[in-house]
């Protein structure tokens, strides 16, 4: 980094920290063995915030396949849940609403002890502030709506504790949507759409101003979803399926309307989402998570690309292991031709940008 590169603050499209410190039962403020993503992880790598994703594994407390406990949690691995009979079941409605309320709680705890030095963001205003004091700025994110009843009393409710965004389902059916499981290669068509209740989500989210996110739907969802909605199109973590035909990534065709939407596309570093061969393999060079965003910033333009880590839920690139890595990707798109400008863009202003395009 020469010395008029300032290090490029970094808001980050998903995490699962929050699933991580309730199975390691740990400190957000200490380093952690295992962790991807914590506070002097953080501060070490210019990661100024981001999604901090509710995700209710399952029906009860049992852990993933042990071939994903070890990585963490969502996105763990394509082997272990490509498979939707071994996917862990869909909560019913009072196991989400519980395992919801503890996991939104530990956020705000982890707010509450951080002294001023992590703040819940609920406007565009909030946010861009805390980017530029280096207050690390958590969003309230659920990865599928298990939580919210049809009647979506439990939307207000937690839109009033903070809630500011929304995957309607994670790879899996619920009653708003069928989410689209994990395939390589597979395109994301991969089933029916939107529920009756799901449509009826999607306006609520648009009245209220809470972001819809598409990461996890399916192809039909995806279109139903851009018929209805009034918001910018975003997907917090997912990549070009023209370079990794994984079932979690865009198509261009999908791109062609996220752009549309003036909307955008988190880049999702699980490795399996990245490869073009789509293994599971940590050996992938940071020039791969270049490609992925060389071809959508072609696809979608500067101003509609960001990152969308997945940081302890799945498996990272070996050359960046964790938040505290991010500097040497920011140094791979440098090493692009990414001029400092791009680099901010990229690094946090286009989510800023699209969260006060979404929120009201
Ligand atoms: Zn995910």
């Amino acid at each position: 980094m020469a010395a008029n590169q300032e290090q490029v603050t970094i808001f980050d499209g998903h995490n699962d920290v929050l699933l991580r410190l309730r199975k390691q039962d740990g400190s957000f403020f200490e380093r952690a063995e295992d962790a991807q993503l914590d506070f002097p992880r953080a501060r070490e790598g210019g990661f100024g915030g981001g999604f901090f994703a509710v995700f209710i594994p399952g029906t009860s407390e049992e852990a993933p396949p042990a071939s994903t406990a070890a990585q963490g949690a969502a996105d763990a691995s394509l082997s272990a849940y490509g498979d939707t009979k071994i996917m862990p079941p869909t909560p019913d409605l009072p196991t989400a609403q519980a395992k919801a309320l503890g996991m939104t709680a530990d956020l705000f705890r982890l707010e509450d002890q951080s002294g001023g030095r992590v703040k819940v963001v609920r406007t565009a205003d909030e946010l861009a502030e805390c980017l530029a004091n280096g207050i690390l700025a958590a969003i309230l994110h659920f990865e599928g709506a298990e939580a919210i009843d049809e009647d979506l009393e439990a939307l207000d409710v937690f839109y009033r504790a903070g809630l500011r965004s929304i995957g309607p389902v994670w790879s899996r059916p619920n009653r708003f949507a069928e989410g689209v499981p994990f395939a390589f290669p597979s395109s994301p068509d991969t089933g029916p759409g939107l529920t009756e209740a799901g449509k009826a989500l999607i306006r609520a989210c648009n009245r209220l101003g809470v972001m819809i996110d598409l990461s996890h739907l399916n192809e039909k969802g995806f279109w139903e979803v851009q018929k209805l909605s009034t918001a910018p199109l975003v997907a917090t973590h997912s990549n070009a399926h023209a370079i990794c035909g994984a079932s979690r990534n865009l198509t261009d065709r999908q791109l062609e309307a996220i752009r549309a939407s003036d909307g955008m596309v988190g880049v999702n570093f699980h490795v399996g989402f990245l490869r073009p061969d789509g293994k599971n393999d940590r050996e992938t060079p940071l020039t791969v998570v270049a490609n992925h965003v060389d071809y959508l910033v072609e696809r979608l333009g500067i101003d509609r690309v960001g990152f969308g880590s997945d940081f302890d839920g799945a498996t990272m690139p070996r050359e960046l292991t964790d938040a505290a890595g991010l500097p040497r990707l920011v140094e791979t798109l440098r090493q692009r031709g990414y001029g400092e400008a791009d680099l901010r863009k990229i690094g946090h202003e286009n989510w800023v940008r699209v969260l006060r395009a979404t929120w009201h």
